[in-house]
Formats: structure tokens, C-alpha cells, sequence
């Protein structure tokens, strides 16, 4: 079935129909598999997962901290959590941080590094130390971005502090140049930011991936590594493979939804406004997604689904333009 935006007006009982579904899906809220452990009231959390790895939530965002008989070794510094960081730290060690380690550049997830010991090992990928210091070249204010690190790595780093070892992975672009899979082999706990989002749909546009197909491919490279725990640097509760391979699933559904929301609906030059008729285009071509993506349920299994348009946008966007999506 083809549909061109010009005939879109006289669909519009099926459109509400659809339309009405959906509320409703985001109205219903969020599925019981979506939920996690409540914060307590002075704003995060902070639980032992295995092995002196620790799991701190806040915010909507959440990271990890290794504990050593050197010191500690933090990944990350999210604002959102901010000097709660170092507050849950010291409620199960008295050790000092002595290695900061940045899972990608993105100031959401580093932007309160500041508050970590300035003599501590800052380490992360060569292209998100590149990244931050270009802005620090630009910057009027110097201190309002996190330290530039000072060890860094092209494919792969082995950082070992006392008696932790942590492997430090690049496997190419994904949500951003540089997001590293960090991975604790002795405790089975695997971190990747901003890509899956256990029992939730991807954030915004899927998360602002800036190559949809590395987005994609990351799945599988994930699933290559032996984890039992999986953080993905959002929302509310730890994840595990299953939801790596519920997100799998989705995304390939997403993909499969763009490609036959494409072929089905046609770009009509009607207009003497070409963005226009491209606007017109692309919000059938998202309806049509979405209708998709609604009689597989996926809002029944994902918390979060207001999000879902942007997801289909995205993914259409992605597959009209970037060849290695497009193809496959
Ligand atoms: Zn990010």
C-alpha cells in the first residue's frame, strides 16, 4: 500500500484510531519489567553488585564505581548525581579516588568530573580527550569542562588498580566517537552508555546515535561479551542480557517498521514549498511506523513510550540516508 501525503486527509478516521491507541499506550504508563528500585529521599542510590563493583543511580542517570585496595576507580561523573558521587563512595570505603575513567565526551554523563581529585589518573578514549580538549582551546571558561584525560587509548586499554582490572574497549562509532564498552571480567559486569536501555525504549531520536548503523551493530557486539549485569547510563534498574536482546529486537523492528513505512508512502510535489511536502512526507512515513510498531506491542513491553515517534523518525531519517542502514 502506498500512501501519499495528499491522501493522508482521507485516512484520517484510521490515523485517529491509531492515534488513540497510542495515547492510551502512553497514558496506561509504564510496564512493571521498567521499574526499578525506589530512590531514597536524599536523591540516589547506591548498591553492591559483585566483587567491590558498585552501582550508583540518581537522576534518571546511573554509573558504576570499582573498589580496590589501592583506591577507587570511577567511570563517569553524571551532574544529575553531581557531589552525591563522592557521598555514596564514602558510605562503603574509606579509600580515595585515584582513577577517573570517561565511558564517552557527552557533559551529561562527565560534566561534574571537577569534583574528583585533581591528582587522580583521568582516562578515556583518544578521541573523547580530543573532543574535550578542542572545547578547552574554545572555552572563555575553562572550568566548567572536566579535566582532559591524560592516559588514553585507541582500540583498547587494560587498567589495573590494586587487586581490580577493568578492560576498556572502543569497537567504532556508535552513539558517539569514542563510547567505550567497559567491561569487569572477575565480577561479569559490562557498562555502555546511551545505547540500551533495559526495560525502556531508547531515549529521544535514539539517543542522538550519531551513526544508527554502529547503534545497531553494538547489539551484537554487546552480546559477545560474558555478563551477567549490564549499565547502560539511564533509567531506573541494572540490566541483563535478556534486555539487551528484548532491545535487539526492538531495534530490529524499528529498522524493518522505517523500511516499509518508506516503500509505503510516497513524496508528493504538490506544494510550491518544498519543506512543506518533505514535512508532510516524513509525519506519514512516521504514522506509518508507528502503526507498525503499536500492533507488535512494543508499548506493552517498553516503559517510556512517548519517546516511540521520535525512535521511528530517527530510524527513518536514518534509513533514507545512510547507506549501510539503507542496505540492510
Ligand atoms: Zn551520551
Amino acid at each position: 500500500m502506498i500512501i501519499s501525503y495528499s491522501t493522508i486527509h482521507s485516512r484520517t478516521a484510521i490515523s485517529n484510531s491509531f492515534l488513540h491507541l497510542f495515547t492510551q499506550a502512553v497514558i496506561d504508563g509504564i510496564p512493571n519489567n521498567a521499574k526499578g528500585p525506589a530512590i531514597p529521599a536524599k536523591g540516589y542510590l547506591v548498591q553492591h553488585i559483585r566483587g567491590g563493583v558498585y552501582w550508583l543511580i540518581g537522576g534518571a542517570y546511573q554509573t558504576m564505581f570499582m573498589v580496590s585496595n589501592e583506591g577507587v576507580i570511577a567511570i563517569d561523573a553524571p551532574p544529575a548525581i553531581g557531589k552525591n558521587y563522592l557521598k555514596a563512595i564514602s558510605e562503603v570505603t574509606d579509600k580515595v579516588v585515584t582513577h577517573v575513567v570517561y565511558s564517552h565526551d557527552h557533559l551529561d554523563h562527565i560534566g561534574s568530573a571537577g569534583n574528583f581529585p585533581k591528582d587522580a589518573v583521568y582516562v578515556a578514549h583518544r578521541l573523547v580527550a580530543k573532543s574535550l580538549s578542542v572545547a578547552k582551546a574554545a572555552a572563555q571558561n575553562t572550568s566548567s569542562l572536566p579535566t582532559v584525560p591524560s592516559r588514553t587509548f585507541r582500540k583498547k586499554l587494560l587498567l589495573i588498580v590494586g587487586n581490580q582490572t577493568l578492560h576498556l574497549d572502543y569497537h567504532g562509532i556508535n552513539h558517539s566517537p569514542g563510547n567505550t564498552f567497559i567491561y569487569a571480567p572477575k565480577q561479569k559486569v559490562l557498562m555502555l552508555c546511551d545505547v540500551v536501555y533495559p526495560g525502556w525504549f531508547p531515549f529521544d531520536e535514539l539517543a542522538y546515535a550519531r551513526d544508527i548503523a554502529g547503534f545497531i551493530k553494538a547489539h551484537d557486539t554487546i552480546l559477545t561479551y560474558d555478563f551477567q549485569t549490564f549499565i547502560g547510563g539511564h533509567v531506573s534498574r541494572l540490566g541483563t542480557r535478556r534486555d539487551v536482546e528484548v532491545q535487539k529486537d526492538y531495534v530490529s523492528d524499528l529498522h524493518s517498521a522505517a523500511h516499509q513505512a518508506l516503500n509505503g508512502t510516497r513524496l508528493a510535489h504538490s506544494s510550491i514549498d518544498s519543506w512543506k511536502d518533505k514535512t508532510e512526507f516524513l509525519k506519514a512515513a512516521e504514522q506509518f511506523c508507528l502503526k507498525i510498531m503499536l500492533r507488535k506491542n512494543w508499548t506493552k513491553k517498553l516503559g517510556g513510550s512517548s519517546i516511540l515517534p521520535s525512535n521511528c523518525h530517527k530510524m527513518i531519517m536514518a534509513t533514507r540516508i545512510e547507506p549501510l542502514v539503507a542496505v540492510t
